[in-house]
């Protein structure tokens, strides 16, 4: 029900967690959050409050990285449980995401990644997406002259097969400064930074870090890194950034 992201070059944690209570207020029963390190991708994940996934990484003292996303659920689709709760992950971990939203059509796309040899691991439509981004990187060679152009093609086959709303961050387990968003009928807010970028479901979280928001559009999909941020949509192509002055109290 709630998404935070972070790519920089501090520790994501501390920002993924406050932003997480600042959402609290939409309501949610399970809580996550993913963090890549430059070297792993760490997972924590836990049913009930933010205080209970906080207990749960206290067990995980190492848990760190410069990249990070994290997720607060509203159930819709299997039980408020620990493997159902978000970051999800596809294709053996190549793939960690978090989602806001409802999958329609999941249970076909499931069965035909299933017939594909994927593993699911949870009873979510979320995951669905998770393993349609690892084929969708299967599916689209590397480009020598643009590194990130395979993640966004891989993301947008995936979105493409999609029918129902989704707002998504995005992280690889082989690229540790790439942070991808998108949206379809789910809120999603960029926080623009010195040096890093931030995501967020509405601007709360975003207060303190940054005072320059651009707002994601239906269709289309950002591509984040600590110092880039290039914006591109469906049909259009390339989006020129329409950067704004994030209002105090917003
Ligand atoms: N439909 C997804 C799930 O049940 C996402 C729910 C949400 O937006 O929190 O896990």
């Amino acid at each position: 029900c709630g998404i935070v992201g972070y790519v920089g070059k501090r520790d994501s944690l501390d920002f993924l967690m406050s932003g997480l209570r600042r959402l609290e207020y939409r309501g949610y029963d399970s809580a996550g959050v993913a963090l890549h390190d430059k070297a792993q991708v760490y997972k924590c994940r836990s049913v009930g409050r933010i205080a209970d996934l906080a207990t749960a990484l206290e067990k995980q003292p190492g848990i760190a990285g410069t990249l990070g996303i994290g997720h607060t659920r509203w159930a819709t689709h299997g039980p408020a449980t620990e493997p159902n709760a978000h970051p999800h992950v596809g294709g053996d971990n190549l793939v960690t995401l978090v989602h806001n939203g409802v999958i329609e059509n999941f249970q076909i796309l499931k069965e035909e990644l299933i017939a594909k040899g994927y593993h699911f691991q949870s009873d979510t439509d979320s995951e669905v997406i998770a393993h349609l981004i690892a084929e969708g990187l299967k599916n689209s060679s590397p480009s020598e002259t643009d590194r990130y152009a395979h993640y966004l093609a891989a993301v947008q086959q995936a979105v493409a097969k999609l029918r129902g709303t989704y707002g998504l961050a995005i992280l690889f387990k082989d690229e540790p400064e790439l942070l991808i968003a998108a949206r379809f009928g789910s809120p999603l807010v960029i926080g623009v930074g010195r040096g890093e970028h931030f995501v967020a479901s509405d601007a709360s979280p975003l207060a303190g870090h940054t005072d320059r928001i651009v707002y994601l559009a239906d269709h289309q999909i950002a591509m984040l890194t600590p110092d880039s941020m290039t914006v591109t949509h469906r049909e259009q192509g390339r989006v020129r950034l329409d950067v704004q002055p994030l209002e105090v109290g917003e």
